[in-house]
């Protein structure tokens, strides 16, 4: 750690690619989290507390509780949630971050550059998902999607009541209702993840006012906009419509093209809603290329320009360390009209600042320096770099999906016949036999070579694959995945030496 500043040192680590080893465990053997477990310390303990070496703590760390966590960045085929892993110059980005312990939270030109840095690795981000920056003023960093989707949701809230001559940040939410003679605020959506129920939970709309208004029973995640239309109308009604871009199990998009999206855009303005996109993961097909094969993930988000906000996740698809996501909107007073310090002027950056404090505009006041990981390998992978590393997430996804789709033991979900070219990173199936389908992740997982997520489709256990890796090798991890896929179906053990050294 002490070369963390010397370029020289750090240039093996820095250039790591495609040496990620075929043996890569996605979970540890369950022997070491017990192990790890026992070695913790226990309130019991006579010495609880007493304090110990600092080299004697790390000692630990490293010997007990690092091998017990799981591959979730280290293997290429840890397929469940969408975890992304992390670039090695993200890796060191985030070292950096700890090192400097910079706090961003005012807007100081003057005495850092971390507030610059942070809407440098913004615009880029606009570039590489092909959005107009001009158009996209109000940023900034958060946590991660969750948050985002609460500074949506906040924003949407704020800005339905301004429209009806009241403000929640200012009146509250009851007195602002009152005032603007709203007896309910709905978040309208369809696949909406389950994020959007805990964030209208804490801007106080509750999770009864997220309402699913599914195209048909099965596309789910597509939003019936004649369904939204009825509900707009509804007198005494203000709403926020959230829509999908990249449902949790399917990957679907809520919304199939531009003229859907100028639909939503006419019918939002007449009934003065907001438009909120989570976009956590599925915006990032935008920064696929422009080859055909992925002309249809394309079309799916093109008109996300005409959404209010966006939520977009930072530590997912762009593979960087946790506690990032990001979040657009329009204006950064709407943000403020949230966000802001009242009344306290050393935190201001001053009139004529051009780039917002981040506590005026963000959940938290005092925060770490998140942006530079991103800034990172923003700078670093360039759009090239971005749309090999996700063309290869595409690549492997879509084989697996025709793997599943002509194999004997598996049903592609959520329809057989749906189009390939529709597969961004996410791949649902199932086991045709209900007796395999039952154990089927436990079965999986148990390989401790591959880790998937179980989920439910209409009523029935499924699995699910999510592709967010950049180690990703598509030739290698296929042969891997589909291996252990047929050796599970017929009921043989499966190994990975012999299945490394076919290769
Ligand atoms: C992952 C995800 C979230 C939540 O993101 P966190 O980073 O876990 O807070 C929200 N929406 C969608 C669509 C997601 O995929």
């Amino acid at each position: 750690m002490s070369d963390l500043f010397d370029i020289n040192a750090q240039a093996l680590r820095l250039q790591q690619r495609n040496h990620s080893p075929q043996k890569s465990h996605t979970l540890p053997p369950l022997a070491l989290i017990h192990a790890a477990s026992a070695a913790l310390p226990k309130s019991s303990d006579p010495g609880f507390l007493s304090g110990q070496p600092a080299a004697d703590v790390a000692r630990h760390i490293t010997e007990h509780i690092v091998p017990a966590l799981c591959g979730q960045s280290q293997s290429s085929r840890y397929f469940g949630f969408v975890t992304g892993g992390v670039l090695p110059l993200a890796e060191w980005a985030d070292n950096v971050v700890s090192r400097m312990d910079q706090n961003v939270q005012v807007h100081l030109p003057e005495q850092s550059v971390s507030t610059i840095v942070e809407n440098s690795a913004l615009e880029m981000l606009i570039g590489l998902l092909r959005l107009e920056s001009s158009q996209w003023q109000g940023r900034t960093f958060t946590t991660g999607a969750t948050a985002s989707n609460v500074l949506g949701l906040a924003c949407g809230r704020e800005a339905v009541l301004a429209k009806r001559g009241a403000s929640a940040g200012e009146q509250g939410l009851l007195g602002a209702c009152v005032k603007a003679g709203v007896s309910e605020i709905q978040v309208l959506t369809s696949g909406g993840h389950s994020s959007l129920s805990k964030a209208a939970s804490v801007v106080g709309l509750g999770r009864a006012s997220v309402k699913e208004l599914p195209r048909s029973a099965a596309q789910p995640w597509k939003l019936d906009l004649d369904a939204v239309e009825k509900e707009l109308s509804r007198p005494g009604t203000a709403s926020i419509i959230a829509v999908s871009m990249g449902e949790v199990n399917t990957g679907g998009y809520a919304l199939d093209d531009v003229d859907e999206w100028k639909r939503l855009r006419e019918l939002a303005d007449r009934h003065g809603a907001w438009i909120h996109a989570d976009g956590a993961f599925g915006i990032f097909c935008a920064a696929l290329d422009d080859r055909d094969e992925h002309r249809l993930l394309h079309r799916r988000v093109k008109g996300i320009d005409l959404a209010d906000s966006i939520t977009i996740d930072g530590h997912k698809m762009l593979n960087v360390p946790y506690d990032c996501g990001m979040f657009f909107t329009r204006t950064s007073s709407i943000l403020e009209s949230v966000f802001v310090n009242p009344n306290a002027a050393y935190l201001s950056a001053g009139p004529n600042a051009g780039i917002p404090s981040p506590l005026n505009v963000g959940l938290e006041n005092s925060r770490r320096f998140r942006a530079l990981p991103a800034y990172a390998v923003l700078l670093s992978e360039g759009r090239p770099g971005f749309a090999r590393l996700f063309h290869n997430m595409t690549q492997l996804s879509r084989k697996l999906a025709v793997f599943l789709r002509e194999s004997p033991y598996y049903d592609l979900l959520p329809d057989e016949s749906s189009d390939i070219e529709d597969i961004f990173i996410i791949v649902l199936f199932r086991a045709k036999d209900k007796k395999l389908n039952d154990g089927l992740v436990a079965k999986i997982n148990a390989t401790r070579q591959l880790y998937v997520s179980g989920t439910s489709w209409k009523g029935e256990k499924a699995v699910r694959v999510a592709v967010s890796n950049w180690k990703v090798d598509v030739e290698r991890d296929f042969k891997v995945v589909t291996t252990i896929l047929n050796d599970v179906a017929e009921g043989r053990e499966f190994d990975i030496e012999k299945c490394a050294s076919s290769q």
